[in-house]
């Protein structure tokens, strides 16, 4: 028998999931990061290599990891971080927006403040810049770190850095002298074997692959079991997102709409501003979980848009569309019967908004999140989207990043 280990870098720890050939999760552990340095995520990833049960270690045949999306550095030729650390949500690269809005085409996904494109850009301003640097994405780097080539990534952290997952190169808009970008390759495909000093730190087979990983929200979407065209992932936690299977690329940057390529498919999606953050507002945990099992069946009668303030980008692009929150109902049972029952008349609007911008009709809803505990809302949901929905079959990330380990590459047309 042969195993699999997932590892999800999250924005608070660690997470790895170690999968049999029969794809069942059978170990697992958490790690907590202190700080997000390279240094703590290798210590963090040390102590999962070093946790991983001795049964279970001569079986081992592949590893993949997924970061966060956007999380970057530079290092040196031999892969010694050499730049600050800039997180996903970094927002040091405001400063050369001008420049990147000058640089990438209009409505491209790696014109964003945060997006890796910018990230690069704003190495390049910096005096310190060193020549001969490497630019790498956190799970590139961890990636190194375990097989030991320099300077490869996957399509799908660097769709933000400009990559075009289609044509499978670097547009000409992308300066690419000085720091050097990876080399591309499909999430899932064998880099390479451990390196012999690492096979022998953690008594690791030699054999065991290294594969390219993928972002942490399509890892999550990998452990859902959706896997045809019209299939989908609704994750329901502080905010609303959806993620569709589509034969096409879909991409429409009024709507912060965008395509990651999965093989020979794409995964299309949006976010909305509505979500379990404004049921936090009116609800505590415990009247949640005790008004949703007395929620009625049919649909509610009041039309909401909750929000926590005004402004949504998807369906409805509107900066300045308010929150709709009135007329409040005595009881509290019709209050949040209403917010949830409207929340899921959004999310038919969203998977009906992607419809309209040329993906598949929605044939089945996996759902994820902390909302994926309400059946009720299930229930509500179903009617409004004409659709089966159901829980995830896994949720966590880390089992997502552990079946790509087990995948030979995302196929290729
Ligand atoms: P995030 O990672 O986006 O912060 P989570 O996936 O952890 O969110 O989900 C948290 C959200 O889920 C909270 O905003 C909460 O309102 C919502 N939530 C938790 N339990 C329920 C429930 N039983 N019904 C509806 N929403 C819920």
């Amino acid at each position: 028998m042969g195993y699999a280990l997932g590892i999800d870098f999250g924005t608070s720890g660690l997470r790895a999931i170690l999968i049999n050939e029969a794809k069942k999760p059978i170990w697992q552990t958490r790690v907590s990061l202190e700080q997000q340095t390279p240094r703590a995520w290798w210590m963090g990833l040390s102590t999962v290599l070093d946790e991983i049960p001795e049964l279970w270690r001569p079986g081992l045949l592949a590893i993949a990891l997924n970061g966060t999306s956007g999380t970057v550095l530079l290092c040196d030729d031999r892969g010694q971080p050499i730049s600050d650390t800039l997180l996903y949500n970094d927002s040091r690269a405001n400063s050369v927006s001008s420049q990147v809005q000058h640089l990438v085409p209009p409505q491209h996904p790696a014109a964003s403040s945060t997006s890796s494109f910018s990230k690069l850009i704003w190495f390049r301003q910096q005096s310190s810049l060193p020549g001969n640097s490497y630019f790498l994405h956190q799970a590139d780097w961890l990636s190194f770190r375990l097989h030991g080539q320099l300077g490869i990534s996957d399509y799908h952290n660097s769709l933000k850095l400009g990559y075009d997952p289609q044509s499978l190169s670097y547009p000409d808009w992308i300066p690419q002298d000085n720091p050097r970008l990876p080399h591309v390759v499909a999430p899932g495909t064998a880099i390479g074997p451990l390196t012999p000093d690492i096979s022998r730190r953690f008594g690791l087979p030699k054999t065991c692959q290294v594969h390219a990983g993928t972002t942490d929200s399509i890892a999550a979407f990998l452990a859902s079991g959706a896997s045809q065209p019209g299939e989908a992932v609704t994750s329901l936690g502080s905010t609303l997102v959806l993620k569709l299977l589509s034969h096409q690329r879909v991409d429409d940057s009024r709507y912060g709409v965008y395509s990651h390529r999965l093989g020979d498919l794409w995964l299309t999606g949006g976010a909305s501003n509505t979500g379990g953050a404004v049921l936090q507002r009116f609800f505590s945990q415990g009247e949640l979980e005790e008004l949703s099992d007395r929620l009625p069946h049919p649909p509610s009668p009041l039309q909401y848009y909750p929000l926590l303030q005004p402004g949504e980008r998807f369906p409805i692009n509107d900066p300045d569309y308010p929150p709709q929150l009135e007329p409040k109902p005595d009881n509290s049972l019709d209050f949040l019967h209403g917010l949830l029952d409207s929340m899921a008349r959004i999310e038919a609007q969203g998977y009906q908004r992607l419809r309209e911008l040329g993906a598949p009709e929605l044939k089945r809803v996996y759902t994820a999140g902390g909302g994926a505990n309400n059946d009720a809302w299930m229930r509500l949901r179903e009617a409004r989207l004409g659709v089966p929905v159901t829980r995830s079959l896994e949720t966590e990330a880390a089992y997502g990043t552990a079946l790509l380990a087990f995948s030979s590459g995302l196929k290729l047309p």
